[in-house]
């Protein structure tokens, strides 16, 4: 749907999240463009945007007062796009009442994707997810009047985080504080500190295995610490395709509210001149074994991407209330992937894989503490 051609009146936009990095900037993109944005609906957390629109939900994801009101918000006639950047799990079920009711899906959320893939996708049918990640957006647009049959393998870049450069460091004895110190974006707590273990790039991995149906063995990371460019697509003629820009959220953000027009000046250029010594390196799995893990449970099905999801989740909160060392976050995931006994596909399954998984943490981190 081209959602300029049959409007003749901005479009309404509903934001999921708000009060969260992605969320604010998304309001920052719908004030610079009054004439074609509209602010339809939002949800906020604990603090207050003090903004205006025809609905404003206030609470938390998972209670069933806001996931009702959410679910009366997004299905509303009105709604012609719905920005899902409620952090982790709890914005599964809102992205699934968006898509059923037939919305487009602006999808910040990742979590979403690497718990339920397959139905998300299934329920997002032929329109498909626009990508807010900044890696997914960037393979989205390198994947433009492409066809999918000449696609070899799609190459995500990771930063590496605040860790990948030391390799003297000892990962059980780094602070919130240096995990929370991501050398190249601003963003929340849980994502800065998944880019420290780079479980977010094996969360990534199967994001962009179902957003964009290629097998995973042919979704590659490589470590690029300039984040200049967002990704690459590798064609089956050996050409390399790569979307460069500085790093700035609103760009993926209006890339997918505007798609398929591109805004102009939705940030400022970036220089070429300015782009020397771009570094690109392979990722040493063994310090970081993240995205093996992440590889390995997306293959396994049956509810462990939701475990890996949902151990991670409650581990990296873990670590941030100073329970358990930083090492320990991936630890976790995997002990937990080895002792979940495995489930089904359905949404029912995955719900309760999730369960599963944030009862092992919680009952193990508290043996952790101590090690
Ligand atoms: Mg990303």
């Amino acid at each position: 749907m081209n959602l300029r051609g049959p409007l003749n009146r901005p479009i309404n936009v509903v934001v999921l999240g708000a009060t969260g990095s992605i969320g604010q900037q998304t309001l920052d993109v719908i004030d610079r463009n009054p004439s074609r944005l509209r602010l339809f609906g939002l949800t906020e957390g604990r603090r207050s945007t003090r903004r205006q629109a025809d609905y404003l939900v206030q609470g938390q994801a998972g209670d069933v007062d806001f996931d009702t009101q959410v679910e009366a918000m997004v299905t509303d006639p009105r709604c012609d796009i719905v920005v899902v950047a409620i952090p982790g799990a709890r914005a599964l079920a809102p992205t699934m009442a968006a898509l059923t009711a037939g919305k487009e899906v602006a999808l910040a959320t990742k979590e979403v994707l690497v718990m339920a893939g397959d139905l998300v996708m299934r329920a997002a049918g032929e329109r498909g997810i626009r990508p807010v990640d900044s890696e997914h957006s960037a393979i989205w647009q390198c994947l433009w009047g492409e066809r999918r049959e000449s696609v070899r393998r799609l190459i995500v870049t990771a930063s590496g985080g605040p860790f990948w450069a030391h390799p003297d460091l000892d990962l059980d004895q780094v602070s919130v504080e240096q995990a929370l110190n991501h050398p190249r974006w601003s963003m929340g707590p849980k994502i800065t500190v998944d880019s420290a273990t780079l479980m977010n790039k094996g969360l990534e991995v199967i994001e962009a295995h179902h957003l964009f149906a290629i097998p995973l063995d042919r979704v590659t990371v490589c470590v690029h610490p300039q984040s200049v460019v967002h990704s690459l697509v590798e064609f089956v003629d050996g050409s390399l395709k790569a979307q460069l820009g500085r790093p700035d959220m609103r760009l993926p953000i209006s890339v997918a509210l505007f798609y398929p027009e591109r805004l102009p000046d939705a940030v400022p250029p970036t220089p070429i001149e300015e782009l020397s010594g771009l570094e690109f390196y392979a990722l040493d799995e063994e310090r970081f074994p993240s995205v093996r893990l992440a590889r390995e449970a997306a293959a396994a099905g049956q509810g462990r991407p939701a475990v890996l999801n949902a151990a991670n989740e409650e581990a990296v909160g873990a670590f941030l209330a100073r329970e358990i060392p930083f090492s320990g976050i991936v630890r976790t995931v995997e002990q937990a992937l080895a002792a979940f006994p495995g489930g089904g596909d359905t949404l029912q399954d995955i719900l309760e894989a999730d369960r599963w998984a944030r009862e092992y943490v919680r009952d193990k981190s508290g043996s952790l503490k101590t090690k």
